[in-house]
This record gives structure tokens, C-alpha cells and sequence, in this order.
């Protein structure tokens, strides 16, 4: 058996612009690269049609054909990363396994796991950085400790970014081991069937990002970049994405940066998975009426806005940020719906699901989390439906039947339903303040 490295694909779905397997192929061993259909993960999605796993499994097929052309291939295992290094040990003498690093607690815990188990074999484990511009304590307060509020956070960000930050870092794939690869596993095989999605490889549209800053906030348009889920796959590479945005607009920049604000926030208060990122705001006594969460769900609230939001997303796995932060206060103010009931209910839809962006974003919006919208500030659905969408033309699209207001009067009046969530919010948090 000649000594070969590993590299692990997970959320780095891309030969060109990938941090780790650039490294690894600089090691001077011809390098393996591995994808793991983790059964942990894939065993819990209820939907076997499921159009992120058949994603994944575009761009997976993709690489492979690519790859094949070149004599080399990723090999494909099935089951608990433990399990298939393993089978890895037993087929091949491994110098070092090299990937990028997660942020989420789970995938931390996951890769703890695989670093000891390797170690007790003397193969190191290295992660490195690929998913985001600054991570761990790269931007953190000159105490050191961690921010907790964007607008500081973003100055910082901007401020420490040098252009070596985003450079691309193209690996050379020659160095990868020639061999006779197979085929990515079908969906069947693992479980799932195939959806309506097609793999096409991402790209940022310039005239989008452009006028992003004039047009991001009309749902009726839909002018932003839909890179959501090639972001959360890794399909495209942060540091391509930040050099458009340097180039075009700041505005979307921001954007990006909310996104390392939120993963930061997951990787220093891991806590916040499941609970409120401010503890007082556990106190909340949630109303949690379950019909009422289905009619927000099936988007039958009566508020065109919010329905049109709910339709979309259970349509097509995508939703229009503006439409996001009305139904997520319209369930947690004015439903009074623990946010964690639709952070869950996004978490199984959205196809841009991230941990990270989905709980800052939930909490954000029903005032637990850190730098969020005060409590008292409540959307009004109606007013919101005249300022972005006033011609209608977003709710007509994915709410047709709306106008029908007999058959769909609104769920709760927005003035009492305002009133209400001020006066459960404020008994909430005193009763835990005056302890
Ligand atoms: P653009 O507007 O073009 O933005 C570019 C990228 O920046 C996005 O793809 C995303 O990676 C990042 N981004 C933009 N806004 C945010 C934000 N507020 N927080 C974190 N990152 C951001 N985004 C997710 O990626 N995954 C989620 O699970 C998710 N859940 C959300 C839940 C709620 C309740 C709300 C209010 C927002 C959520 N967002 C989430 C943030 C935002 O709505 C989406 O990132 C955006 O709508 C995706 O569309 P786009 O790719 O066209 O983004």
C-alpha cells in the first residue's frame, strides 16, 4: 500500500477556490479525496425527496465527472464518519486527513470524535479555514472577548480585511491519486429520490449585485443573489462571493457579514441552539396553540404577506428576506409562537437552511437574541404589505386566491394581537427581573 493523504468534502462542495484541499494537495502525497453520506444526518430528514440531499448530490455528481476525466475520482462511503475511517484505515495507509473546518456543535463534536480516533493511529487531522473570512478569534473586542453586536463587529471586519483575506486559493487537482473511481452512489441507494432541482454551478450575477442596495427589499422583484445554499454547501467560495461584493456593493457585503456575525455567535455561545441567546427572555409565556401553527404554516393566516411567505417557501424552499422577518414576528408576536417552533418548521423547508443564519435571524426577530429587534417593535404585516409590495404583485403570485377574504379573514386583529404580545412580552420579563 504506498501512503496517500485524505481530503474530506463536506460543507465544501468545489474543487476550485477550497482552502483545505489546496493545502493537501501541497503535502507532496497524492491525495484521496472522501465523501461520507452520514447516516446520523440523512437518517433524521423525514423527506426522501429531499431537494438539498439531491443538491449535494449534483454537485457531488459534477466533481466526479470532472474528476474522472482526469483519472481521479472522490471515493463515496456510507454511515458514521467513525465507521467509514475505519473502513479508510483498513484500505489505505493514510499520512494525514485534512478538510475545512464547521462551526456548527454538532460537526464540532463530530470532528473532535475523528481527530482522537486518529490520533490514537498517529494520523494527524488538520481543518482549516474556508467557510468564512474571519473565524474563531479573528475579530473579537479588544478585551477579547466575542461581539455580540453587528455594527462594531462589521466595522471590525472591515476594517482587519486585507486582500490576502480573500485571495483565491486554487489547488492544483494533478496531485490528487489516479484511480479507477465509481459512480456517486443513485439517491435510491441512499435512501432519497430525486426532486426538481438541477445542478447548475453557482455564479454571482454582477447587475444584481449592483443595484442590490435599490432593489434587495421588493419581494415582487426578486433581485438578490440566491446564493444562500451554494454558500451552505460550499458550491461557491466565500472569498469569491466578498471579491464581488468589494467590487459592486457594500450593501451586499453586509450581507455577507451578517452571516460571519451569526456564525461566530453559534461557535462562541453554543448555548443559543437551544436556548435564548438573553436568558430572561425564557420567561415568555408562548401561547404555542398548535392549530394556529398550522394555519401559519399552511399560510392561511389571512394576512396576504405573511401567506404569500408561507406559500413560497412550502413551494419552492425559498423565501424573500423581507417576507422571512414578517412571518417570523407574525408567529412569534403575533401568534406568540415559541420561535423555536418556526426556526424547526424553516429549519426542514428553507434549501438555504444553516444553523447559524436560520437562529440568530429566529431570534433576531422575536427579540431574544443578541442585537436583536427591540420586543416592542412589532411588524405591522399590513403596513409592511403597502411599503414592499404594494401593487401586489408578490402576493398575487404565490397567494392568488387572497382577495378572497370571506374564505380567509385574518386569524387575529393586528392592534389586539400587538397588544397582547407588548403585555406577555413586558409580564414575562419582569416577573423574571423582579425575582
Ligand atoms: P442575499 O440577500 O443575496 O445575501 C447574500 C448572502 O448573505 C445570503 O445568501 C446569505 O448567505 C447571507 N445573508 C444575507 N442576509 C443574511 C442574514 N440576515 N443573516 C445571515 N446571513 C445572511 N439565511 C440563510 O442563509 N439560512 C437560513 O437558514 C436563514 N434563515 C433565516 C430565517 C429568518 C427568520 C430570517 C429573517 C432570515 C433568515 N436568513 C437565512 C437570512 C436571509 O433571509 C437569507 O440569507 C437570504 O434571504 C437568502 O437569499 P439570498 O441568497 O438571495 O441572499
Amino acid at each position: 500500500m504506498n501512503l496517500i493523504n485524505i481530503f474530506w468534502f463536506r460543507r465544501d462542495l468545489r474543487l476550485e477556490d477550497n482552502r483545505g484541499l489546496k493545502e493537501a494537495l501541497g503535502m507532496g502525497l497524492p491525495v484521496l479525496p472522501v465523501f461520507i453520506f452520514d447516516t446520523g444526518i440523512l437518517n433524521k430528514l423525514e423527506d426522501k425527496s429531499d431537494r438539498r440531499v439531491d443538491y449535494i448530490h449534483g454537485a457531488l455528481t459534477d466533481m466526479q465527472q470532472r474528476l474522472k476525466a482526469r483519472q481521479s475520482g472522490i471515493l463515496f462511503l456510507e454511515g458514521s464518519p467513525l465507521e467509514c475511517f475505519n473502513i479508510l484505515l483498513s484500505r489505505y495507509e493514510i499520512k494525514n486527513v485534512f478538510c475545512n473546518r464547521d462551526y456548527e456543535p454538532a460537526a464540532i463534536n463530530r470532528d473532535k470524535t475523528i481527530a482522537e480516533f486518529l490520533k490514537t493511529r498517529e494520523i494527524p487531522f488538520y481543518d482549516f479555514k474556508d467557510q468564512v473570512i474571519f473565524d474563531k478569534n479573528d475579530i473579537v473586542k479588544n478585551d477579547l472577548s466575542p461581539y455580540t453586536v453587528y455594527t462594531p463587529y462589521s466595522r471590525k471586519w472591515k476594517d482587519l480585511l486585507a486582500p490576502g483575506d480573500y485571495t483565491p486559493s486554487h489547488p492544483d487537482i494533478s496531485g490528487l491519486l489516479k484511480w479507477h473511481a465509481a459512480p456517486v452512489p443513485a439517491l435510491t441507494q441512499i435512501g432519497f429520490r430525486k426532486t426538481d432541482i438541477c445542478f447548475v454551478k453557482p455564479e454571482p450575477d454582477v447587475a444584481i449585485i449592483k443595484e442590490y442596495a435599490t432593489f434587495r427589499d421588493y419581494p415582487a422583484l426578486d433581485r438578490t443573489s440566491h446564493l444562500g445554499m451554494a454558500l451552505r454547501f460550499g458550491t461557491i467560495s466565500v472569498r469569491e462571493c466578498v471579491t464581488y461584493a468589494l467590487q459592486y456593493s457594500e450593501v451586499w457585503l453586509n450581507e455577507l457579514i451578517w452571516r460571519e456575525f451569526f456564525m461566530q455567535i453559534l461557535y462562541h455561545f453554543p448555548h443559543v441552539v437551544d436556548r435564548c441567546f438573553k436568558a430572561d427572555y425564557e420567561f415568555i409565556p408562548w401561547r404555542n396553540h398548535e392549530a394556529e401553527f398550522q394555519l401559519w404554516c399552511e399560510g392561511r393566516t389571512g394576512y396576504p404577506m405573511v401567506d404569500a411567505g408561507m406559500r413560497q417557501l412550502n413551494q419552492t424552499g425559498y423565501m424573500h428576506n423581507r417576507v422571512r422577518m414578517i412571518t417570523a414576528s407574525f408567529l412569534t408576536k403575533h401568534l406568540l409562537i415559541d420561535w423555536r417552533w418556526g426556526e424547526a418548521y424553516f429549519a426542514q423547508k428553507l434549501l438555504d437552511y444553516d444553523l447559524a443564519a436560520n437562529n440568530g435571524n429566529w431570534q433576531w426577530a422575536a427579540g431574544c437574541g443578541c442585537d436583536a429587534a427591540p420586543y416592542f417593535r412589532i411588524f405591522n404585516p399590513e403596513e409592511q404589505l403597502k411599503k414592499f409590495d404594494k401593487d401586489l404583485v408578490y402576493v398575487r403570485r404565490w397567494h392568488p386566491g387572497f382577495e378572497n377574504i370571506l374564505t380567509n379573514p385574518p386569524m387575529v386583529a393586528h392592534a389586539f394581537a400587538r397588544d397582547r404580545a407588548l403585555d406577555t412580552y413586558k409580564k414575562g420579563l419582569n416577573s423574571v427581573r423582579n425575582q
